[in-house]
């Protein structure tokens, strides 16, 4: 079949592609996954392949991606045909296996993890004592830029150490909620007090109070004991289900969690890489019935991304005492990342209840159950200086 041929070809020059079989549901695919190049065919089954390269590129979500078609229908008028309706690329069949690749590099540029070694890693690194508090906050290097995710009690030192680095002088924070433990530092963030730091935070709001109230109730009290003023530039983004581009390179497309209050999880993607991040919510499992398709709609967001940094609060045994909580379970965690095909899994949030020593145990929990479904995925569970490149 040429679909599967092309994806062979494509994956030999290290681009990774999807082939999506039934046309109907390509557009939804699409507008999912974002990718930088759609190869379709005219003559598909189902919907024909021009009316869809005419609806990726009339969508505002999707004008962006590269269209190619790919015919062995290469009348002149039908080539002409495909410009009109957007097409990137007319590719005639049967198609050059050496220049396919090529004609593709044209196009969208080189494979994502192309030089990935040495020029894009992505370092993440956890901050915050975990013992009694849990508070979430990671921080993520990549592409010469700094991004923050929630706000706990960490942040404090997240921020002294990279202002006495003195890299940057911008960075993005990312809030999945306003629960206490995730802002728990925020009014202590020394970026803060800087007047030349530009702080961009995204966020949601509450039905019944704007994201900018929510923050400045959180910063008040969490100000701790710095007196100094606040400073920086601060730029608020109230963010809801849909993409959004950050910075050039950089998307953020935020979804809602399984959890009390309104509660975002991340899907952020830079460098060519994909990071999920979804510190609260909670999965059903295979315990899920047929109404509870929240664990196969977050799985479509999920698959194959390069980090998934995913709730795992409890043991199977506490999250038995504490289900329909709004936090997830070890191996329910490790399962989703299994099913999902994620490459790297690190499990956030582990209750405040359990000592450090305790975290081996879990880990370990969660590859037993990762390998009882064929998966070797290397995970952590996350405690402070915690750091992995991506
Ligand atoms: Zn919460």
């Amino acid at each position: 079949m040429v679909g599967t041929l092309s994806m062979e070809v494509l994956s030999d020059a290290g681009y990774s592609a999807e082939l999506v079989t039934d046309s109907r549901m390509a557009m939804s695919v699409i507008k999912e996954r974002k990718p930088r190049l759609v190869l379709l065919d005219i003559l598909m089954p189902g919907l024909d392949g021009l009316t869809l390269c005419h609806m990726i590129k009339t969508d505002p979500v999707t004008s962006r991606t590269k269209v190619a078609v790919v015919s062995a229908k290469s009348f002149k008028s039908e080539m002409e045909r495909a410009k009109s309706f957007g097409a990137d690329m007319f590719i005639k069949k049967p198609y050059d296996l050496k220049e396919f690749p090529k004609q593709v590099r044209v196009l969208c540029g080189p494979p994502a993890g192309e030089g990935k070694a040495k020029k894009n890693v992505l370092k993440v690194r956890a901050w915050g004592g975990r013992e009694k508090t849990s508070t979430p906050c990671l921080s993520i290097e990549a592409l010469g830029r700094l991004f923050i995710l929630d706000a706990g009690k960490g942040v404090q030192a997240l921020g002294a150490e990279f202002l006495k680095q003195g890299t940057y002088k911008e960075a993005w924070l990312l809030i999945s909620h306003f629960h206490e433990d995730h802002v728990s530092g925020l009014g202590a963030l020394p970026f803060l007090r800087e007047e030349s730091f530009h702080l961009h935070v995204i966020g949601p709001s509450e039905p019944d109070k704007k994201i900018t109230l929510l923050l400045r109730e959180a910063m008040q009290k969490s100000m701790g004991s710095d007196p100094r003023p606040i400073k920086a530039k601060i730029q608020v983004h109230e963010v809801r289900e849909e993409s959004y581009e950050l910075v050039s390179g950089v998307r953020v497309a935020p979804f809602y969690a399984n959890h009390p209050t309104t509660t975002l999880g991340y899907v952020l993607e830079l460098g060519g890489r994909r990071i999920v991040y979804c510190p609260d919510t909670e999965l059903y499992g295979e315990a899920a019935t047929a109404l509870q398709d929240y664990d196969e709609k977050i799985g479509r967001l999920v698959r194959s991304a390069d980090l998934l940094i995913h709730d795992a609060r409890y043991t199977d045994a506490d999250y038995a005492q504490h289900k329909d909580e709004g936090h997830s379970s070890v191996t329910s965690a490790a399962q989703f990342a299994a099913d999902n095909e994620v490459r790297n899994l690190l499990l956030i949030h582990a209750d405040p209840s359990y000592p450090d020593s305790f975290l081996p145990t879990m880990e370990a929990d969660a590859k037993k159950v990762m390998e009882g479904k064929g998966a070797q995925i290397p995970c952590s569970v996350v405690r402070d200086g915690l750091s992995l490149e991506v």
